[in-house]
């Protein structure tokens, strides 16, 4: 078999052509991960920091704010949205990418998803080519966006099912340390990639806060009865979500050569936790009520496509169990990761009142991930387990390998021990009411575009009383 023609990773054999090539690697078409030097006549796509380049596209479901209008899709350029609903109207589209826009002008964006990695592809090369400075179909696409300022978001898709990873080795070590200073990594660890399922019917979209939740705690010290009451060490998870796009029928796994096809993008999610309504819940069975009361994830999706220029080794120490079979490919060593950087800021609400922007508690790069994208893929359905459109997975807390760059305030107040002092004088053990996280994420680096994923944000309401 020949090349299998996958649009976004970089062919490195030396005829570059999908149709010519033999070897068992991938390419970019280079329309569709445009030069960095291409511009758009949407100037904000240009200014310094943006998130939402050319290059980027992504992809969300929206409305104008207030307004009783559908949700719609909806791809980010600079500070507007291309209105997919209004493209797929006007019909200036033709075959495949027509077809993905009808797709991705409904409520939310499973039909898109559910098409498939050419459908998504040429939907992006289809928006990419009208947004370029000097298109002659500017004036069409530009009576298709609405302002990013005049738009409210909902979760972009329907997620059937919502599965949460443990991806980060060291949030591992970190949190095994805790509870087993000697032997902190239990001993499946650098074996599977290890997850559990969560609830779907909490996915919030950034910018929906909600309640401090409630519920039994461990006995006091003395005491045989549980405590009850409003959470005290409520807690952040920094994640990425990755969305499926494309499922795969029951029975039939996934392999990690295909795995990257089914993924239609990533968003930024934090996986809000309760940690003292956790540890008295979760044995012999898992997390419940710790988990599943509020996830928050970003509006917008970046697919991989757009990733395309970030891709990096995947490592694993030569000491370390080297992946089995099913977890292994030639494209994992070359880019099988992933350099997004990370970061989380909180807004204490004294800092609202006086006017003091959100500071920054913790950076972190995707890179340092344990497990990969397409190994999440693959292990899931190995099983035979059948994944669907709009499926949604946690890569689990990213911390990254110094205690600076943990992704929870567990591992940063390692355990509650040492509260963290904020600029003006403030400090925070565990999130108070109130509190407003902010996660954001981006890849940057000389020769490509940026790539941003917006912001993911919720502020934290009191308990309900009662
Ligand atoms: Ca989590």
């Amino acid at each position: 078999m020949g090349c299998p023609v996958q649009p976004w990773t970089p062919c490195r054999c030396p005829t570059g052509s999908p149709t010519h090539c033999k070897e068992p690697h991938r390419h970019v078409y280079p329309e569709r991960n445009p030069d960095p030097a291409l511009r758009s006549w949407v100037s904000s796509a240009q200014a310094e920091g943006a998130d939402f380049t050319l290059q980027n596209l992504p992809f969300a479901a929206f409305r104008r704010q207030g307004s009783d209008e559908a949700y719609r899709g909806g791809v980010a350029i600079g500070d507007q949205i291309v209105d997919l609903a209004a493209v797929a109207q006007a019909g200036i589209f033709s075959g495949l990418a027509a077809e993905a826009v009808q797709a991705g002008a409904r409520e939310q964006l499973n039909a898109l998803m559910a098409m498939g990695q050419p459908a998504w592809s040429a939907l992006r090369l289809a928006l990419s080519r009208p947004l370029r400075e000097g298109a002659a179909e500017q004036a069409a696409l530009q009576a298709c966006l609405v302002a990013q300022a005049d738009a409210e978001y909902t979760v972009p898709a329907r997620i059937g099912d919502y599965t949460d990873f443990y991806t980060s080795v060291y949030h591992a070590t970190n949190i095994g340390a805790q509870f087993r200073p000697d032997n902190p990594l239990l001993p499946n660890y650098k074996w599977i990639p290890i997850g559990y399922h969560g609830r779907a019917s909490c996915m919030n979209v950034s910018g929906t806060d909600f309640r401090r939740p409630q519920g039994q705690t461990r006995p006091p010290e003395g005491s045989h009865t549980p405590g009850f009451g409003p959470s005290q060490r409520l807690d952040i998870e920094l994640e990425l979500g990755i969305f499926i796009g494309s499922g795969n029928a029951q029975g039939e796994p996934i392999a990690m050569a295909d795995a990257e096809q089914h993924v239609f993008g990533l968003c930024r999610l934090n996986d809000w936790s309760a940690r003292d309504i956790q540890p008295w819940e979760y044995q012999p069975l898992g997390p419940l009520l710790s988990k599943n009361f509020a996830t928050t994830i970003s509006p917008w999706i970046v697919t991989l496509e757009a990733l395309a220029h970030y891709r990096t080794a995947f490592t694993r120490p030569a000491d370390d169990p080297q992946p089995l079979p099913y977890l292994d490919s030639p494209q994992l060593w070359t880019e099988g990761a992933v350099d997004v950087q990370l970061e989380v800021l909180l807004q204490t609400p004294q800092m609202r009142d006086q006017g003091v922007p959100a500071e920054s508690l913790i950076q972190t790069n995707y890179r340092h991930a344990y497990w990969t994208i397409a190994q999440m893929v693959a292990h899931h359905t190995v099983n035979g387990c059948n994944l669907q459109s709009g499926d949604l997975f946690g890569s689990g807390t990213l911390s990254g390998p110094t205690l600076d760059q943990a992704g929870a305030l567990i591992e940063l107040t390692t355990g509650g021990k040492h509260p963290v002092t904020l600029a003006n004088g403030e400090s925070r053990t565990w999130l108070l009411d109130g509190d407003s996280i902010v996660l954001r994420g981006w890849c940057q680096k000389a020769g490509a575009a940026r790539i941003g994923f917006g912001e993911c944000e919720a502020t934290i309401l009191p308990a309900r009383q009662g």
